[in-house]
């Protein structure tokens, strides 16, 4: 008899521990509360380069490597082929000399991050004419978005479909719903307060994005996402008009996912930076189609929270701590939870909730 799994929460770490566990030959009951969460707003980037100090960001190779073979299964499942993962490019303008240094020397020590990225070169060289970037550019060509929304539609079609989408709230206290052989909260911050109670913090860290359009051709950047601290993201042209997502702001002392009005003037001005003259005059005329904000759920060591709910009975399971990389991040651990639990394969520590010492002297064994 195939195992039923309970999954608590319809966002990103939801969608993806369903998939994995559907694909393990699993019954789904996907349960929500309806509130739209941080994956209706996030804009999906994927980046296996740390900006700040010009390093791979954890785990890179085996993270970009699920990320792929998972986004590829489920676009052929859905019948999504190229619709749900984007190959986009990123160009870091460099913001001095000593940027550049730092960068270009990764090339002289071989460093694992020059596998994701090329040298320092000119914005001339890529043929992008509207950067104002004196100090050179980065490329990063390991990038691009993942399209969550519709990730998300598409994995509730596919469960409603083949196994059983519940429109219902849960909280720890209701432990293993009937009838299931394990339940998975992916309730992001909607957990924090349980959470909290069993020594573990998972902070709401609040973040604005843009969607913007030009006139098509207006702003040139040859399909790059370019980030000069703040990132602009090309997403499609439509109507003779290019549509991009601008962000992101990241705020610890705002605990709503109301956008907050001041912060689309910020990324904007920001962004206007990266431009010289002659096309910051088209960035002054970009037009807001839309502001919005949501809650990231953040680990205080930025990796995940996964495996076995502290002080719950066998059967309650999470996956929390997304982020600010859910989508680099979750493939990888939904597959680490559901290994745990179908084939009893240990969970490492540097991501188990146990690792966090408040946790183990609650709970010593
Ligand atoms: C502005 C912004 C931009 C971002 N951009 C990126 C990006 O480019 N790349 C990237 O990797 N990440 C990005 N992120 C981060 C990304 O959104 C998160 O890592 C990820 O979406 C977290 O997914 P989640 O499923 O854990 O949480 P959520 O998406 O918040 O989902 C949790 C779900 O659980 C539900 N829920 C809560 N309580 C209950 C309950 N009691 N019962 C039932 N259901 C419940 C909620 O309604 C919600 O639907 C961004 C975030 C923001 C805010």
């Amino acid at each position: 008899m195939s195992q039923h799994v309970v999954v608590v929460g319809r966002g990103l770490a939801g969608a993806i521990v369903a998939w994995k566990f559907a694909e393990r030959g699993c019954r789904i009951s996907w349960w929500g509360d309806g509130e739209p969460g941080a994956s209706r707003v996030a804009a999906g980037m994927y980046n296996p380069v740390s900006f700040r100090r010009v390093v791979e960001v954890w785990n890179a190779s085996a993270h970009v490597a699920n990320l792929r073979s998972t986004l590829q299964a489920m676009e052929e499942a859905f019948g999504l082929q190229g619709a749900l993962m984007h190959d986009v490019p990123v160009v870091k303008v460099f913001a001095n000399d000593a940027y550049r240094q730092t960068w270009n020397e990764r090339w002289a020590t071989d460093h694992g991050v020059t596998q994701w990225a090329d040298r320092g070169q000119s914005a001339e060289v890529l043929e992008i004419t509207s950067l104002n970037a004196p100090h050179g550019v980065g490329k990063v060509h390991a990038a691009g978005w993942v399209d969550v929304p519709a990730l998300l539609d598409a994995m509730e079609a596919h469960v409603a479909a083949h196994h059983t989408l519940v429109d219902r709230a849960w909280r720890v206290h209701d432990g293993l719903p009937d009838g299931a052989d394990v339940v998975v909260d992916c309730r992001g911050v909607g957990a924090v307060k349980e959470l909290s109670e069993v020594g573990l913090k998972v902070n709401p860290n609040h973040g604005d994005v843009l969607t913007l359009s030009t006139e098509a051709g207006a702003l040139q950047t040859q399909g790059h996402n370019v980030n000069n601290g703040k990132w602009l993201l090309p997403m499609r042209q439509q109507n003779g008009r290019q549509w991009w997502r601008l962000g992101a702001t990241y705020s610890w002392d705002r605990p709503t996912p109301a956008p907050h009005a001041p912060a689309a003037q910020a990324l904007k001005d920001h962004m206007a930076d990266a431009f010289h003259e002659g096309a910051g005059h088209a960035w002054d005329k970009a037009q807001v189609e839309a502001h919005q904000a949501g809650l990231r759920p953040a680990s205080p060591d930025r990796r995940p929270m996964v495996g076995p709910w502290p002080g719950q009975p066998e059967g309650v399971l999470m996956l929390n701590g997304l982020g600010t990389r859910g989508v680099l991040v979750g493939p990888a651990a939904a597959e680490a939870l559901v290994n745990y639990w179908l084939d009893d394969a240990p969970i490492s520590p540097e991501i188990r909730p146990d690792r966090f010492k408040s946790v183990r002297t609650r709970f010593p064994d």
